[in-house]
Parts: C-alpha cells; sequence; structure tokens
C-alpha cells in the first residue's frame, strides 16, 4: 500500500517528544510532500520584503515524524529512495552571515531559478537536475536536535549521494524510529559551499522496512552502484572525517574475515573520504567504499 503525506505538518526538530502524523507498517511505501528549507516562502526574486531571517523556530522544515510498526531501538531503518519529484522551482540566498565563502560575499542576493525538463539554470550556466535530500533522520537517542543539525541520528547530512536509487540505514533509538525528512535540493555541489543548493519543495517517495536486532554507530547509505557509504559529523571536517574511517573500518570489520591491518591497507585504495557539507553546525564526511570492489558485501 502507497502512503500518502503531506506537508501540512512539519518538525523543526527531530525528537521522541514529538506525535508521529502517520503510522505504516514495516515495508510500506510512502510519498512525503516536503517543503523547502525557506518554508516555501522565498519565491520571488529580490523580494521587496528583504533578505529572508527565516520563521520562528528556524528553517529546514521536515515532514513527519513518521512512525514505523515493528521498529525498537537497537534497529536499522531502511529507507530506499524511490523517487525525488522536484517541485517547478527553486530558491537561493546568500548574507555574507553564513557560508564557507561568506567573508567574500559583497551583498545579499536571492535568486529564484524555474526547474524545467531536469534542469535548472543559474548566471547562464544551465545545469542538469540531480535531486537529492538534505533532511532525513530518527529521533536522536537522547532530547531534541534541530533540524538545522546533522548528527548519528541523520538530520541535516546534506549528502549529495542521498537520492533516488540509494538506501539510508539509519540507526533506530525509538520506537517507531519517528522518521522525518525534507530540505531537498535540486541540486547541490558536494560541500555546499554557499551554505544552499537548489532548494525546493518535492514529493519523496521511499519504502521503509525495519532490520531487527542490529544497526551501526552511524547513517549508512548505499548507493545504486552498490557502493556504501558512512557519514559521520563532528566539529570540525577533520574529526567528522576521522568518525566516517573508524566507523567504515568497524563497518568492514564485522562483514569481512579479511585481517584489521589489511583492511587499512585496503581502505586506501578502495575508500574514498569526502565532504558532504562544511557549512552546518556540524560537519559532515563520508567514506566511501566503492561499488564492486567487495562483491557480495551486504549491510
Ligand atoms: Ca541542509
Ligand atoms: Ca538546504
Amino acid at each position: 500500500m502507497n502512503y500518502m503525506l503531506s506537508d501540512d505538518r512539519c518538525v523543526h526538530a527531530l525528537s521522541a517528544d514529538e506525535e508521529p502524523i502517520l503510522r505504516v507498517p514495516d515495508g510500506a511505501t510512502v510519498s512525503v510532500k516536503t517543503k523547502d528549507c525557506y518554508e516555501n516562502t522565498l519565491r520571488a526574486e529580490n523580494d521587496p520584503r528583504g533578505p529572508y531571517t527565516g520563521p520562528a523556530g528556524g528553517g529546514n522544515p521536515a515532514t513527519g515524524p513518521i512512525f514505523v510498526e515493528g521498529a525498537m531501538p537497537g534497529d536499522t531503518l531502511a529507507c530506499e529512495i524511490l523517487s525525488i519529484e522536484v517541485g517547478e522551482y527553486a530558491s537561493m540566498r546568500i548574507s555574507g552571515r553564513g557560508g564557507f565563502l561568506r567573508d567574500r560575499v559583497t551583498a545579499p542576493i536571492v535568486r529564484c531559478i524555474p526547474l524545467r525538463d531536469g534542469f535548472g539554470e543559474l548566471a547562464g550556466v544551465r545545469m542538469p537536475l540531480d535531486p537529492m535530500i538534505g533532511v532525513i533522520g530518527v529521533a536522536p537517542e537522547t532530547g531534541a536536535i534541530d533540524t538545522e543539525t546533522p548528527g548519528a541520528h541523520g538530520g541535516n547530512m546534506d549528502a549529495r549521494l542521498i537520492r533516488a536509487g540509494s538506501t539510508l540505514y539509519l540507526p533506530v533509538f525509538h520506537e517507531g524510529a519517528l522518521l522525518a525528512l525534507g530540505d531537498v535540493h535540486a541540486k547541490m555541489g558536494d560541500g555546499e559551499m554557499c551554505i544552499c543548493g537548489l532548494e525546493c519543495p518535492a514529493v519523496v517517495t521511499l519504502r521503509v522496512s525495519v532490520i531487527r536486532g542490529r544497526r551501526e554507530q552511524w547513517p549508512v547509505l548505499r548507493g545504486p552502484d552498490g557502493s556504501f557509504s558512512v557519514l559521520a559529523s563532528g566539529e570540525t571536517l577533520e574529526k567528522a572525517a576521522r568518525l566516517a574511517a573508524d566507523a567504515m573500518l568497524d563497518f568492514l570489520q564485522r562483514r569481512t574475515q579479511i585481517d584489521v591491518n589489511e583492511l587499512i591497507l585496503l581502505m586506501s585504495l578502495v575508500c574514498h573520504l569526502e565532504v558532504c557539507q562544511v557549512v552546518d553546525p556540524l560537519i559532515t564526511a563520508r567514506v566511501r567504499l566503492e561499488g564492486g570492489a567487495m562483491p557480495g558485501l551486504a549491510f
């Protein structure tokens, strides 16, 4: 059965205290309507209301939470991304207050970009869209984590590879997992240097399944090419990178009989240390094992 979820109710934090708005069985397919990170309010270019400052409670609305029946602490929630349909426009803005290059910004600007026939265009540069999900996560182990911040629960990881055809494995900390998602980008480069991608409303269709009795420490993503990426977040890029590397070594040790030292040698050959984003309250890095490098490897 295919469930539909409107964007009428969104959360700005992932927490076990948020009341679920939909209950689905293990294995259900859900089509989730999502708002863009500006709450679908940043529509007109150079909006006369001035630069967007965000509604009270912050931007990055995430639709949910979705209660997945059967999911219990210690399990994994597999989210198979079946499709991401983007809206008709995307928005971007920079203000000089955030982003990797903020000190180089000379004026705040807003751009609203039509999305047509799978392409967008900015400053005369036409580019194919490659939709991805910026915020997707479950209720964290303790407390509430705002939807600006990534972590072991997922959240605002801004990983370009979370796109149709991939499966995201999230650790479950609470009954029902309490999944929420939003902040879709029609396109984004690794790093998300200016602090936004092509921010757009979307409909994400995903299948949610429970893997019982085991979970990884950080979210893991399987790509359509068979690659596996561990997504880890930390205060600095170096810390995030080290956390991702440690977690990939643990992931491989649990799934192969290869000696740890040989695994470390192998990681230097077939694993790639990559940047998801450098602009959120915590930085997110990934270590990606090439697709096909270890045939038969499964989550
Ligand atoms: Ca984001
Ligand atoms: Ca965003």
